[in-house]
């Protein structure tokens, strides 16, 4: 949105007296700060008294820049809650429908917000929305308006080409091209934000597993596969020992000769005397029913040979006793996968077991890092240039969780040769995982490149720390993951976001797309930023309990933050009430490795 200046006006007893005890105009006003560059944003508390109220949103609305006021409080049932009472002797034009999409938003939280009776309307050229009191539901009221207002605010302000600009893009026929991203959209040269709005991770996840199809409905195919063999395919023996015939008894047998795991079944005549010594996994004489183990047995006599030619059987054979029958662990036509379990080593070892030949068609992801002061790390060091890390770090994790890396690519900046080299790319692979070019500089040409291309950008901000510019677009079954340049921004993007992406078109499930989540608790004080933030730490386990320990500066330029990062600790957004997240705290943390636990203690 253009330069604005927003009013956020705190109507309580309560605040006036102690504006100490007023969160939720200080969260609207960061909320409102982070999500519109270049705004400013006006505070002030009045008590809930109807000529004061009205004074103030007089004094505001009479301001030419003030273009949004947001009230927050006395919009309840309460005797002294009189804010709408106030605010619509003072509207020109109401906005009932805006009222009642923040009503039917609110209520998907909690029912008592039917119990709000704020009211939306227009004076002058100010918009003026009456939000509830309480810090929760005006965060998820800003949530819910947000999109909405800058619209709003052109409508009012008769912004005849900002209007018409938003129509085309709502019905999808704003025209493509390069587009600068230093612009918001608005057209002005001294415009200098994003025009991406600011996504939570959760809407980014959303709209992943929204936009990626699966390669193979393989959940579908390993669900109905039944078993082509019987395992074992023949009747085996369970133990070293020897095969007889369970009507036959204890006592001194004659050994007929030795069979071996691999041998054919015999078939030849077996007396109740007689025996066959056997190994383990080895096919029984058609003729026998029960295997004795060794250690039940005794050494009578050698032959010439040295060779075994009488046992004693120490216990009596009983039918059945240590033979694994055919079909024992999965019969023939019975489902292979009793359940769904997305581990390629399940998967693959149980159809190697039955001897299936499918190949597991997996997605194939190519790797692209972009930057002109790329080296390669086998090169020499030379001024102004610094070697690539990214690219060899997300070919190493991508073959860590188990995929391909069938390509890599080091770009420099330079629009056509990004243009040129990803047509190429995608020619053979269905995701891209790039890295750099996509923040605010003017050599971050990724954004531009992928709208040349006719790609959809789904995302091209996420409220994280670190890793903000991270974008996310596709057209058809081709995806593409910008992941910010910062080494650490790439590594916490890739597990958050490009990770399950990747897994959800292998054909996994989507709860278990994204790492596994785990509480642990904070060994050290941190302050918390604006943004959500994910956290490397290691991990420490004390007498069963997760401890976590922060593994220094958090600099995203500074990769070796992820040395002995077990977790990534998610860290909410700092509040007035909660500036830090303390020691003994418990927190969620994705888990980043296998082995996760760096210490016991
Ligand atoms: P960018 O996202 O392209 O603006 O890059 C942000 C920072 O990350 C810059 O300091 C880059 O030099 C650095 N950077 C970008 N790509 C890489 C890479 N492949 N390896 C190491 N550092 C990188
Ligand atoms: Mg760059």
């Amino acid at each position: 949105m253009e330069s604005v200046t927003f009013g956020v006006l705190t109507i309580s007893d309560t605040c006036w007296r102690e504006p100490a005890k007023d969160t939720s105009g200080p969260v609207l006003r960061q909320l409102i700060v982070e999500t519109f560059a270049n705004t400013q944003v006006i505070g002030n508390i009045v008590p809930d008294e109807k000529d004061l109220i009205q004074q103030e949103l007089r004094k505001w609305i009479n301001r030419e820049e003030l273009r949004v006021i947001l009230t927050t409080g006395g919009t309840g049932f309460a005797p002294r809650d009189v804010t709408p009472e106030a605010t619509k002797q003072l509207l020109e034009k109401e906005c009932p429908q805006l009222s009642m999409f923040i009503t039917l938003e609110s209520i998907k939280q909690t029912q008592y917000a039917a119990l709000s009776r704020g009211l939306c309307g227009i004076a002058g050229n100010t918009l003026i929305l009456n939000l509830p009191g309480s810090e929760k539901a005006v965060k998820e009221c800003f949530q819910t308006i947000r999109e909405l207002l800058p619209h709003a605010v052109h409508l009012i302000g008769n912004d005849v080409s900002l209007v018409r600009k938003t129509h085309e893009e709502v019905q999808g026929s704003a025209p493509k091209g390069h587009i600068c991203p230093n612009k918001t959209g608005t057209g002005t040269d001294s415009d200098r934000n994003s025009p991406y709005p600011m996504l939570a991770v959760k809407e980014v996840l959303s709209i992943i597993f929204n936009t990626v199809q699966k390669t193979t409905n393989l959940n579908k195919i390993l669900l109905e596969m039944k078993a082509p063999v019987n395992i074992p395919p023949f009747r085996a023996s369970i133990k070293d020992g020897y095969a007889m015939k369970s009507t036959g008894f204890s006592g001194s047998k004659r050994v007929l000769g030795c069979i071996a795991a691999g041998d054919s079944p015999n078939s030849l005549p077996l007396a109740e005397d007689e025996c066959y010594k056997i190994n383990t996994g080895a096919p029984l004489p058609l003729e026998a029913d029960c295997v004795v183990q060794v250690e039940d047995t005794k050494l009578l006599q050698l032959d010439k040979n040295g060779q075994e030619c009488l046992v004693d059987i120490m216990l009596e054979p009983q039918a059945g006793l240590d033979v694994r029958p055919v079909g024992y662990d999965l019969s023939t036509n019975d489902h292979i996968f009793p359940a769904l379990d997305p581990s390629p080593v399940v998967v693959k070892s149980l159809l190697a077991s039955v001897g299936n030949k499918l190949v597991i068609p997996n997605p194939r992801v190519a790797i692209v890092s972009t930057g002109s002061e790329l080296l390669s790390p086998r090169d020499q060091l030379t001024p102004g240039k610094i070697f690539d890390s990214n690219t060899t770090m997300l070919t190493e994790l991508l073959v860590y969780f188990g995929y391909n890396c069938m390509h890599t690519s080091v770009l420099c900046d330079s629009f056509e040769q990004t243009k040129e080299s990803l047509l190429d790319i995608f020619e053979v692979v269905d995701f891209v995982i790039c890295s750099g070019g996509v923040s605010m500089g003017d050599k971050d040409f990724i954004k531009s490149v992928l709208e040349d291309l006719q790609f959809k950008i789904h995302c091209g901000r996420v409220n994280i720390k670190p890793g903000k510019p991270m974008t996310f677009a596709s057209r058809n079954d081709k995806y593409f993951f910008g992941l910010p340049g910062n080494p650490v921004s790439a590594f916490v993007t890739f597990h958050l976001f490009a990770l399950p992406a990747i897994r959800f078109a292998a054909g996994w499930d989507r709860c278990k797309c994204s790492l596994s989540v785990l509480n642990v608790k904070l060994l050290n004080d941190f302050s918390l930023d604006s943004r959500p933030e994910f956290v490397r730490a290691s991990v420490i386990s004390k007498s069963g309990e997760l401890y976590a320990s922060v593994n220094g500066n958090q600099i995203s330029s500074r990769l070796q933050s992820i040395v002995g990062a077990d977790v990534l600790i998610h860290l909410p957004a700092r509040t007035t009430d909660r500036p830090l997240a303390k020691a003994g705290e418990v927190f969620p943390a994705s888990v980043l490795r296998f082995d996760f636990i760096s210490k016991y203690e």
